[in-house]
């Protein structure tokens, strides 16, 4: 964590979009778009870490692909220390990758099996040419030995693994290369909750040493909470609050984003808010309702929540640098 006031973005996303295809009938012709990123925007301050949250099926895991373009967006700009990554030819990508890394939820299924730890580790250095043998070796056991492996499992096969210890190699694979930029998809979802918080605690120590920023995707707002500065919440491929993580902690300015914070347990019972909760599931993104696409399960809708997909507007007075940091996407907040 830092304060990071003034700090500059190191990552700004404008109208990110993401759309797959739906093919139907004996054609197979396209009848639809899964809407699945839907116009995102938002910027990461350099050593900082955002939370993105939002329920299974909300674009978390496709805007993290898209960010880092292992998958070509529809539209919108991923400006990355100024580069766009999202129209970036092969040869600038390819470049651009050293310092944008990703960390998957699922260790056992992200290491491919038939690799020993040490290639696994090794491979990004191979692929982009860094050191002499000898060096990619050292830096192999390093690597290693600063996630809180021993050095000597390199010759070991991902299956010989807890789930904990196959997430720290994917930690370390990533690293491989002095990433300034870490995506994590939910890189503790998979793991037991006894192990949940040393991976987490390891993420915090290296932010620190190596000075990374992070997204930090998850679909539960409690673990995130204490790794993020800033978090945006995320409803059907949209963000719908954005800020500070203690501004929306304090004054959740989204009837959605309430909703979340309502399984997360308040210390004071006199701070509880006016109750709102979260039932059914999130309508489709192949035909997300008119207007605010929360407005079907949000007990504040009221006729114009259906007519206009609302725009994030300031939250509250309070400005740094001559601009607002808490933004929320319905025309309620503040009556509600
Ligand atoms: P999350 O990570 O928040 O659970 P995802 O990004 O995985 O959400 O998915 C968002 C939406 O996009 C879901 O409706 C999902 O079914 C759809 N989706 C994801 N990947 C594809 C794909 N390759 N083709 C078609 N639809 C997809
Ligand atoms: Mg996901």
């Amino acid at each position: 964590m830092s304060d990071g006031n003034g700090a500059v973005p190191i990552l700004q996303v404008e109208n990110l979009k993401k759309y797959y295809p739906v093919r139907g009938g004996v054609m197979g012709r396209k009848i639809g778009d899964v809407r699945a990123v839907d116009g995102v925007s938002f910027s990461v301050r350099e050593g900082e870490t955002m939370g993105l949250v939002g329920e299974s099926g909300c674009g978390k895991s496709t805007l993290a692909r898209a960010l880092l373009r292992l998958e070509d967006p529809t539209d919108g700009t991923v400006l990355f220390e100024g580069n766009d990554i999202a129209t970036a030819s092969k040869q600038d990508l390819f470049q651009l990758r050293r310092d944008l890394q990703i960390i998957f939820q699922d260790p056992y299924s992200s290491l491919n099996p038939r690799m020993t730890v040490g290639e696994i580790v090794r491979e990004p250095l191979l692929v982009h040419g860094v050191g002499s043998k000898e060096e990619q070796v050292r830096k192999v056991r390093d690597l290693l030995e600063t996630v809180g492996l021993s050095g000597d499992v390199i010759e070991r096969y991902p299956h010989e693994f807890s789930g904990g210890q196959r997430q720290r190699v994917g930690i370390a694979r990533a690293l491989a290369l002095e990433p300034k930029l870490v995506v994590a998809d939910e890189p503790v979802s998979a793991l037991d909750v006894s192990v949940q918080s040393q991976v987490l605690n390891l993420m915090m120590r290296l932010q620190k040493e190596r000075g990374l920023t992070y997204i930090f995707v998850s679909h539960d707002l409690s673990v995130v909470e204490h790794v993020s500065d800033t978090l945006a919440i995320m409803y059907l491929g949209r963000i719908v609050e954005h800020g500070p993580v203690d501004a929306i902690y304090g004054r959740p300015a989204h009837p959605y984003t309430r909703a979340l914070l309502e399984a997360v347990p308040v210390p004071d019972p006199k701070q509880r808010r006016v109750s709102v909760p979260l039932e059914g599931e999130a309508p489709s993104p192949v035909s997300p309702p008119a207007g605010c696409p929360f407005h079907p399960r949000c007990p504040f809708a009221i006729e114009a929540c259906k007519a206009a997909v609302p725009a994030l507007e300031p939250v509250g007075a309070k400005v740094v640098d001559g601009q607002a940091e808490h933004f929320a996407a319905c025309i309620r907040q503040g009556e509600i």
